[in-house]
């Protein structure tokens, strides 16, 4: 009789054991992330434990995103939000996190991930003002076109993951470690790249470049924004190419979502070829994962010629 009590408290427990090992798809944890960036990152860290929606795609203008009914729908369900913070989702996130989010996800929990956070955030200004429509007046928010960046929000992601799921948190640390081996060896290449490209003089249609050019050492010589996020005014245009001419600068770098116009005015005038680089992942088919992110703008970055801005009539084709 004892004997077989213990061989049934076994069985038991294995049954136990195996029910819990196999959850239930449900028991995934569900991370809302505001931009593509974010969500290939809890992809990587969360593997086949994390169901990832993003919030935005690679095509968008991260900084005017409208909180759709869908939105709402996703973020109630989420228990981990993995956002850039420094106010670029201010337009539309708090109103989702009025409409049902749940308490694990607001400010203060685990499940509250706001990467600008847990950076150093550039461009900070001493006062906040936001009265000229400043989409930057907390700092530059786009963190995350820098892998040191990435590498140490991969951490701080873990962290959070396990916190939420302790039964995975093991899984979740293995899966970062292997991440991390990955991204310092693509690091080290980037930045053996990144040599011939130190200090080559630039102009930004935004300062959405900030951490790249940080990074990398290049030169922001001027940005089409006078205030960032306020579309370039016809007079300041007239400053930055007068500026342009003036100064030995390589290329206009904009970004794949943003409007050309501007970018193709001055490049007729100036003479300086456009660059477009990839805002994030999935800004491109090729541009699938963070790995390919990073690589693309090296690439894109390299292929500037080595051209004098004040050879007249020099016109590159864009591409
Ligand atoms: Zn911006």
């Amino acid at each position: 009789m004892h004997r077989f009590l213990t061989r049934a408290l076994i069985a038991g427990c294995l049954t136990a054991a195996a029910a819990l090992s196999a959850l239930p798809a449900s028991a995934e944890v569900r991370v809302f992330a505001c931009e593509p960036e974010w969500a290939s990152l809890a992809q990587e860290v969360g593997g086949g434990d994390v169901t990832v929606y993003s919030a935005t795609h690679g095509g968008q203008d991260p900084h005017h995103i409208r909180a759709r009914p869908s939105l709402i729908a996703q973020i109630r369900r989420a228990d981990l939000l993995f956002c850039s913070g420094a106010e670029l989702e201010i337009g539309w996130l708090p109103v989702l996190m009025q409409r049902g989010a749940r308490i694990g996800i607001q400010p203060g929990q685990p499940g509250h991930l706001m990467a600008a956070e847990h950076v150093d955030v550039l461009e900070r200004p001493a006062v906040i003002d936001r009265s000229l429509g400043d989409v930057h007046a907390s700092g530059n928010p786009h963190v995350h076109v820098d892998p040191r960046n990435i590498r140490v929000l991969a951490s701080e992601l873990a962290a959070r993951l396990g916190a939420i799921d302790p039964d995975r948190a093991d899984a979740y640390q293995t899966r970062l470690a292997d991440f991390h081996a990955r991204w310092d060896n693509a690091t080290a290449e980037w930045d053996a790249r990144a040599e011939a490209l130190r200090g080559t003089p630039l102009i930004v249609q935004h300062a959405y470049w900030a951490y790249l050019f940080d990074w990398l050492g290049l030169e922001r010589v001027a940005s089409m924004e006078r205030v960032a996020g306020i579309p370039p005014s016809a007079p300041f245009l007239q400053e930055v190419l007068a500026h342009s001419r003036s100064t030995d600068v390589k290329a206009i770098i904009r970004a794949n979502y943003e409007p050309t116009d501007a970018a193709e005015w001055l490049s007729e005038r100036s003479g300086l070829p456009i660059v477009e680089l990839p805002s994030t992942v999935g800004s491109y088919p090729e541009v699938s994962d963070l790995f390919s992110f990073f690589s693309e703008i090296l690439t894109r970055l390299e292929a500037i010629p080595d051209q004098s801005a004040s050879v007249p009539g020099f016109r590159q084709p864009t591409g």
